[in-house]
């Protein structure tokens, strides 16, 4: 029927082993432009809550679909680069953050990614057009609405921001939670769950706290890499016919053969050869290996969506 790579429902029982980092290459979770090839010269456009539209130009100076941040400013938006940061506000209520050449940013508490990352080029910041059509009528729905077929965001009046109603957001999420193709709902439920991370990055460690941190372990912390599916269960096919667990194998071992250099760490491996694992044994495994040691688990998915060829990105779950 399809070749998904199924990989997400298995990380559940190995919550308790601490974080989990699912990667899968060439997936994808956006809701795109179309056309998005550079020689259609794509065009995005925003028509606001007067009626009165105005035609964006998209860029592909990093080969993916980009819009100037200025842009955001004409429906509404504060936008501001606060320390090489660049930052979004609106009416007061939503702050988001985004750091430049990172797909991660922050939508008030919430950690959420992007296929691509925002950048600056020739003194002006850029942000991936998927934040526009992709993420702003997701998050807020009532505001944005975004037509593929005729590229057009409608946006209404920022001023009708009203966000004391926090079942309506909730329900949003549940909604987000039932679309399979995209990966930032989910993500978004992680991490609400979990206990706050400091976004990388927005928080400089001093020297003096990195020592402290750097000193207070000195035993080995523990990787454990789990080259996804094997043996009988081959996972999603590409589009020249190389299985998943191939791939997710031959990234293992480069990967362990990186880490293995490093000193500090033990680097265990589910599986180093084409063999199938059963996928609740691998986080009972895991978490044998690293005991009560500090850990990783960093589990190799390489998805496809035979349904939506244009699909790339990836996804990373924590
Ligand atoms: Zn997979």
């Amino acid at each position: 029927m399809n070749s998904w790579c199924l990989g997400g429902g298995a990380f559940s029982p190995l919550h308790r082993f601490g974080i989990v980092i699912a990667m899968g290459f060439g997936a994808l979770t956006v809701a795109t432009l179309r056309p998005l090839q550079a020689q259609d010269r794509p065009i995005l456009v925003i028509e606001k809550e007067s009626g009165s539209t105005s035609t964006v130009t998209v860029q592909f100076d990093r080969g993916y679909a980009s819009v100037a941040a200025s842009v955001l400013s004409d429906i509404g938006w504060s936008v501001n680069d606060q320390n090489g940061a660049l930052v979004l506000t609106a009416a007061g209520e939503i702050k988001v953050s985004f750091r430049y050449d990172s797909p991660f940013f922050r939508w008030d508490g919430v950690v959420l990614q992007m296929a691509d990352s925002p950048y600056v080029t020739g003194g002006l910041a850029w942000l991936p057009l998927q934040f526009l059509t992709d993420f702003l009528p997701r998050r807020l729905p009532g505001l944005y609405d975004f037509s593929s077929e005729r590229s057009l965001l409608r946006a209404a009046n920022l001023e009708l921001l009203v966000l004391d109603d926090p079942i309506a957001l909730d329900a949003e999420d549940d909604e987000l939670e039932s679309d399979a193709v995209s990966g930032q709902s989910e993500l978004a439920h992680e991490l609400e769950a979990a206990p706050e991370v400091p976004f990388s990055g927005a928080v400089e460690t001093t020297q003096e706290e990195e020592q402290v941190l750097a000193s207070s372990y000195e035993d080995s912390r523990v990787v454990v890499i789990d080259a996804g599916h094997g043996g009988e269960d081959p996972g999603a096919l590409s589009a020249t016919g190389v299985r998943e667990k191939t791939i997710a194998l031959a990234i293992a071992l480069e990967i362990e053969k990186a880490l293995s250099e490093e000193s500090d760490l033990e680097v265990h491996m589910i599986r180093d050869e084409d063999r199938f694992v059963d996928v609740w044994a691998r986080g009972l495994t895991a978490t044998e290996w690293k005991g009560e040691r500090p850990g990783v688990f960093l589990s190799i998915h390489a998805n496809s969506f035979p349904a939506r060829r244009e699909a790339r990105g990836f996804e990373t779950y924590f």
